[in-house]
């Protein structure tokens, strides 16, 4: 654990997010800058900078594969694209992005450009996705 990292502190419930799924080892959450409706990121609960050095690896895109059919099903998304960056926040995560033919991107998802839900609404697709899980 980090005391400063924003996401360290959204595990240990010191800042709010709109919770998608938990587990033991994994919590995933809407990104308050949503790339697309249900945009969401999947993180360790462990304080780990890259992606790669997340342990049990292949838990850990399971959980992203299953919180991505969760929003695709839940607002019927084309397909579903899985980008990991690594330096906007250094705690590893995983942008889980459904994709639609009329969303914000091209055939390339740019982290620049990004839809405006108001609370109500985020609230609304985060239970959407839980109810789809
Ligand atoms: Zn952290």
């Amino acid at each position: 654990m980090n005391n400063d990292c924003v996401f360290c502190r959204i595990v240990r419930g010191e800042l709010p997010c709109y919770k998608v799924y938990e587990d033991n080892d994994f919590l995933s959450f809407l990104d308050i800058r949503p790339l697309s409706r249900g945009n969401c990121l999947v993180i360790p609960k462990k304080h780990v900078k890259w992606v790669y050095d997340v342990e049990n690896f292949g838990d850990y895109f399971e959980v992203a594969k299953k919180v991505g059919l969760a929003a695709q099903k839940a607002f019927n998304s084309k397909w579903i694209s899985f980008l990991t960056l690594g330096l906007e926040v250094p705690h590893a995560h995983i942008r889980v992005i459904p994709r639609y033919e009329k969303d914000l991107h091209g055939p390339v998802v740019d982290i620049n450009v990004f839809e405006k839900f108001n609370e109500g609404e985020m609230q609304k697709i985060a239970d959407k996705i839980k109810e789809n899980l």
